[in-house]
């Protein structure tokens, strides 16, 4: 299989993500609950959310949180650290069956909703929604479409054995993060030697 780069799969997971928004918008959102009436907030119901995501798409909930307008850096890092303490509080593991784990969900704002609804939302919450009438809920054909061209985009960046790992959110977030944060920390190291001997050598 022709391998992507990063960059490329993560413009093609917004347009999967954002199509199939768009249909559940279009065929099933008017006959579900107003969410911005409900006082439920499901996001945060530690017994019921078990979300499990990819590499990639956490890669993009990374990104979407980084360059939101409504994220300024001090939030950034509540978001991480409140996730980071979903992971303990819940015991969220990187192994085993992860879809039987359960947690409030960290990327959930009180008075915003889901922080990454527009640009990084998983397919099972886009699909996600309160049916009075359980005939009027979406099929899951499209989901499993959707799902599996997620997969596929997952699989063509990383390698095989790191594509098939779901893990829930806080999992994958963190992950990402740590690893955002040691290349972050390395370029400045690396910047740094680089002053250090231009320096050095005019000196
Ligand atoms: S999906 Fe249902 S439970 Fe969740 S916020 Fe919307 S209406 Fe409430
Ligand atoms: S990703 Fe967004 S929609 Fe999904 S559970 Fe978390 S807050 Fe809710």
């Amino acid at each position: 299989m022709h391998k992507f780069s990063e960059t490329k799969a993560l413009v093609q997971l917004r347009r999967v993500k954002q199509g199939f928004s768009n249909y559940i918008s279009q065929n099933y959102a008017a006959k579900a609950k107003d969410c911005r009436t409900c006082t439920i907030v499901c996001c945060q119901d530690s017994d019921f959310v078990n979300v499990n995501i990819t590499r990639l798409e956490a890669l993009a909930i990374w990104h979407t949180l980084k360059n939101s307008s409504r994220v300024n850096p001090e939030k950034f890092q509540e978001i991480i650290k409140r996730t980071r303490k979903a992971i303990t509080k819940y015991n969220l593991k990187a192994t085993g069956d992860t879809f039987s784990q359960t947690y409030s969900c960290p990327l959930f704002e009180e008075g915003i909703g889901c922080l990454v609804h527009w640009k990084a939302k998983p397919a099972p919450c886009i699909q996600h929604g309160c049916y009075e009438d359980w005939h009027d809920l979406p099929d899951t054909k499209e989901f499993a479409q959707v799902e599996h061209k997620v997969e596929t985009l997952n699989k063509r960046v990383y390698n095989a054995q790191e594509a098939e790992n779901y893990a829930t959110i806080p999992i994958w977030l963190i992950r990402i993060a740590e690893e955002m944060l040691a290349r972050e920390l390395a370029n400045n190291k690396e910047d740094k030697e680089v002053y250090t001997d231009d320096e050095n050598k005019s000196s």
